[in-house]
C-alpha cells in the first residue's frame, strides 16, 4: 500500500500546478543532484520574433515571401516568427518541404529549391555562406536558393521572468545546473551567463541532447530534465526524473513525462523538489 503522506503530497503538487505521474517521482525528485534543461520554451518564453533581414544582392521582400512559404509547413517556433512576420505578404507556396531535424526546412518554391535553416543546414547541402553568420550572438535563419547564399533573418526570443530565480534557487539547493539546445553556441552562452547556469552546451542535435544525458548519467549523477519540444521526449524518458512545461509543450514530451508544470514556470523545478522532501518527512 502506497503511504497516506504520498496522497498529501501529489495533492499539495497539485494545488501548486505541478501533476506528479505517480507517487515515486516524488521520492526520485528527493535524490536529484543535476537538473539539466533545454533551453527554447523552457527557460526562454518559446516566441520568437524576427528582428532583422540581411540579404545578399537579393530583393528584401522577396526572401521574406520565399522564406514564409517554406516555414509555412513547420509548427517550429522559428518558422511561426518568419510566417508572422511576412503576414499578408506571404502570397508564395512551397512544395515538397522537408523538415530536417535540428536544420531546418528543404522545399521548392517556384521551382527553384530553398533552404531555411541554420549554418549547418548549408553545410551540409555544401552551400558557402558569408562568414559574418557565425559570429552573430543571435538565433538565425538563413536562406539559399538553388544551392546559393541569399541572405538571412535574425529571431530573437526573450527569457522567462522567473528563470533567474528558479536558478538561484536551485544552486541554494546544491542542485548542479546544465543547459542543453539545438541552438547557437554563442546564443547559448549569452543565455547562461544571463542566468547563471553552470555548464551550457549549444549546437546539439537531438542524439546530441541524449549522449550528454548519457553522459552525466554514467558519471554518477541523478538527473532531473526539463523540456518542452518534440526533440525532447527521449531525454525526457532517460532522465532519473523527466519534467515536461506542460503549457507550450509537445503531446509527446508531456506523455513520456514523470512530472508536468502546467503554467510552464521553470522556478516550479525546485517547488517540485520541495514538496518531494516535505512528503518524505512525512511519510517516515
Ligand atoms: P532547440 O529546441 O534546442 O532550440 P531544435 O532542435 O528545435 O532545438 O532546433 C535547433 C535549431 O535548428 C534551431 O535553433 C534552428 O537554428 C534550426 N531549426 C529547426 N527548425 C527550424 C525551422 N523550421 N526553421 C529554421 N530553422 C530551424
Ligand atoms: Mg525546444
Amino acid at each position: 500500500s502506497i503511504p497516506l503522506g504520498y496522497f498529501g503530497g501529489i495533492g499539495l503538487a497539485s494545488r501548486n500546478g505541478i501533476l506528479f505521474k505517480g507517487s515515486n517521482f516524488l521520492d526520485v525528485m528527493t535524490m536529484i543532484d543535476t537538473v539539466i534543461m533545454d533551453k527554447t520554451g523552457t527557460l526562454t518564453k518559446g516566441v520568437f520574433k524576427v528582428q532583422e533581414v540581411v540579404t545578399d544582392n537579393f530583393d528584401q521582400a522577396e526572401l521574406i515571401k520565399i522564406a514564409a512559404a517554406i516555414e509555412a509547413n513547420s509548427t517550429h517556433p522559428i518558422a511561426n516568427a518568419v510566417v508572422e512576420y511576412a503576414g499578408d505578404k506571404a502570397n508564395l507556396k512551397a512544395e515538397n518541404v522537408e523538415e530536417i531535424s535540428g536544420h531546418g526546412l528543404k522545399g521548392t518554391v517556384n521551382g527553384k529549391t530553398v533552404l531555411a535553416g541554420n549554418a549547418k543546414l548549408l553545410k551540409k547541402f555544401s552551400v558557402s555562406y558569408h562568414s559574418e553568420i557565425d559570429s552573430l550572438v543571435d538565433t538565425v535563419v538563413v536562406l539559399a536558393i538553388d544551392n546559393k547564399y541569399v541572405g538571412y533573418i535574425t529571431i530573437a526570443d526573450e527569457i522567462k521572468e522567473d528563470a533567474k530565480e528558479a536558478i538561484e534557487r536551485m544552486h541554494s539547493l546544491k542542485l548542479q545546473t546544465v543547459m542543453l539546445s539545438g541552438d547557437k553556441q554563442a546564443v547559448v552562452d549569452k543565455v547562461a551567463k544571463a542566468l547563471g547556469i553552470d555548464q551550457a552546451f549549444g549546437d546539439l542535435l537531438p542524439d546530441g541532447k541524449v549522449e550528454k544525458v548519457q553522459g552525466f548519467k554514467d558519471g554518477g549523477s541523478r538527473i532531473a530534465f526539463v523540456g518542452d519540444g518534440v526533440n525532447d521526449a527521449p531525454v525526457v524518458a532517460l532522465a532519473d526524473a523527466g519534467i515536461a512545461m506542460g503549457g507550450l509543450g509537445s503531446d509527446a514530451t508531456i506523455e513520456t513525462a514523470d512530472i508536468v508544470i502546467q503554467n510552464d514556470q521553470p522556478s516550479k523545478i525546485t517547488s517540485a523538489i520541495m514538496i518531494g522532501r516535505i512528503t518524505k518527512r512525512v511519510v517516515w
